[in-house]
């Protein structure tokens, strides 16, 4: 019948995707594919056999990398020399110039969509409901800062009190896997507005995420030396590019480990570049006896388990006040909620939960099969294949004030519950961490939202919400202690932009 024919054909032209190089028809396949996943209903009949269609199209290799691998010192070198030359031409240009530039990008990954939440699905693991409005935050990013881009007086133009603003020559962009599209981007547009060339290193599992994505900014008019995708293999290639002397900023996301990292790289090179890093986080959501429990407990494990815990801005506690302590009824509430996430992957249109990126080892691996001193399950974890990587999400209480679990990230599928007699005593606990990147109250009564409001010491503090997905502009995201590198830029704010340069006030302009 005229659905298996079509599936039919969908097959072989899946199966030709395999040996086709990259090119036009090829990425009209994938965006085919990614369109379909994004816009097939759960009631629409043809459901399984576009699950079928998607799986194959995944195992076929959506994506070859093509961006240049680097190994040594004298590579660095090289695509480092083509930024510098390239930067003069990008900050030359004027301000409307490059927003537009900006704003055409924004259109450009519009058209994208579907081929990036394929991709991001095959190498990242990100399941629909997660690809599809990260993708609108890097669109979302083009646009803004675009604008902010304009707010900058460069050149000739001076601000009338005499400011100006020079912007970095070249600006590195170093993302994280788990944001693979908007952190990698929103970094790169960012450098752009100010009037700098990027260089942008993809992290290891997702490198084809970043060039489907760099591909639509070149196609908007960005030049292919303003920016530059390279992969480094090597460590020493890594190293020289992250203290290279002619870079002037690195944007970095990632662990606190690899910010701590860069910065021993930098004190051997003293002239090296400076670091902007938004780092790891240990995140709390209280939930007091004011609060609207069937919401809290939504947000809580919406929190907790998107995109399986791996984000640094991800809900890995519950502190539950007074009688919201004792209370059974939410308890339960909770564990039917986490019972009923879907674990699977992506190319499965029903998961709701999907894989870890890489077999948990050490801390991970810790969280997921111990418990500590005072700590029960009352959802236990389990590893649900032989991947190794997809793991059923873990619900425990008791943990304690000090523990392992109380103070340490996790990046993963685990929530543990803590409990508090007051609010006073939740924000101690809250801000008993290193970290200090998003927070979230629900209590619906105003006189403990202005007490939490003022006391919590996160950069992200959210009010009866979610506690991840951060909207550009609205929410600029970045966090305090150590999860921040730097003066604090948040990305999608009102600064960002203008600290990608620096600042000389030479007089009142002419
Ligand atoms: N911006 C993301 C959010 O608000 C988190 C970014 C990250 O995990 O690095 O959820």
């Amino acid at each position: 019948d005229a659905m298996a024919d079509q599936e039919r054909r969908f097959r072989e032209s899946v199966a030709a995707m395999a040996t086709t190089p990259v090119g036009p028809r090829r990425c009209a396949e994938r965006a085919r594919i990614g369109d379909r996943f994004a816009n097939t209903p759960d009631s629409d009949p043809s459901l399984p056999a576009t699950r079928a269609w998607a799986r194959d199209a995944l195992a076929a290799d959506p994506h070859t990398c093509t961006s240049p691998v680097l190994s040594t010192p004298d590579e660095v070198d090289a695509v480092v020399a083509r930024a510098v030359a390239a930067a003069p031409g990008w900050a030359g240009r004027s301000a409307y110039d490059r927003a537009q530039v900006l704003r055409d990008a924004a259109r450009a990954l519009e058209a994208r969509r579907g081929e990036l939440i394929t991709i991001m699905a095959a190498e990242g693991g990100k399941t629909v409901a997660e690809a599809d409005p990260e993708i609108s935050e890097a669109i979302d990013f083009a646009r803004y800062y675009a604008e902010r881009g304009l707010e900058l007086r460069t050149g000739a133009s001076a601000h009338t009190d005499g400011s100006r603003f020079t912007p970095d020559r070249v600006v590195l962009v170093t993302p994280p896997w788990n944001f693979p599209v908007a952190i990698p981007i929103g970094g790169v547009l960012a450098a752009l507005a100010a009037g700098a060339a990027v260089v942008i290193k993809p992290a290891h599992p997702t490198p084809g995420c970043v060039e489907v994505a760099a591909e639509a900014l070149w196609e908007a008019g960005v030049p292919r030396e303003v920016l530059q995708v390279v992969r480094t293999d090597e460590r020493e290639a890594g190293r020289a590019l992250v203290s290279h002397r002619e870079v002037d900023t690195v944007i970095l996301t990632g662990a606190s480990e690899t910010a701590r990292m860069f910065a021993g790289w930098r004190t051997e090179h003293p002239a090296g570049p400076r670091v902007y890093g938004e780092t790891s986080g240990k995140n709390a959501l209280v939930v007091t006896p004011a609060a609207d429990l069937d919401l809290a407990a939504a947000d809580l494990v919406r929190s907790a388990f998107g995109h399986a815990g791996q984000k640094c801005s991800a809900a890995s506690l519950g502190i539950l006040v007074g009688s919201v302590a004792r209370s059974e009824r939410f308890r339960r509430q909770l564990v039917d909620a986490v019972r009923s996430l879907r674990v699977g992957w992506p190319h499965d249109l029903g998961t709701t939960m999907g894989p870890i990126i890489e077999v948990p080892e050490d801390k991970l691996r810790r969280a997921l099969t111990t418990l500590e001193p005072g700590e029960s399950w009352l959802v236990e974890p389990e590893q649900l294949d032989d991947s190794g990587r997809l793991w059923s999400p873990g619900l425990k209480e008791g943990v304690r004030p000090g523990s392992f679990f109380h103070l340490t990230e996790v990046f993963g599928p685990v929530l543990g519950l803590m409990t508090a007699r007051t609010l006073e005593e939740a924000v101690e606990l809250q801000n008993a961490t290193a970290f200090g990147l998003t927070g979230g109250l629900h209590s619906l009564d105003p006189d403990e939202i202005a007490w939490w409001t003022e006391h919590v010491d996160v950069g992200n503090a959210y009010v009866n919400r979610h506690i991840t997905g951060a909207i550009v502009q609205r929410q600029s995201f970045g966090g305090w202690k150590d999860s921040v590198v730097g003066p604090g830029a948040k990305a999608g704010g009102p600064n960002y932009v203008a600290l990608l340069g620096s600042w000389s006030e030479d007089g009142l302009p002419q």
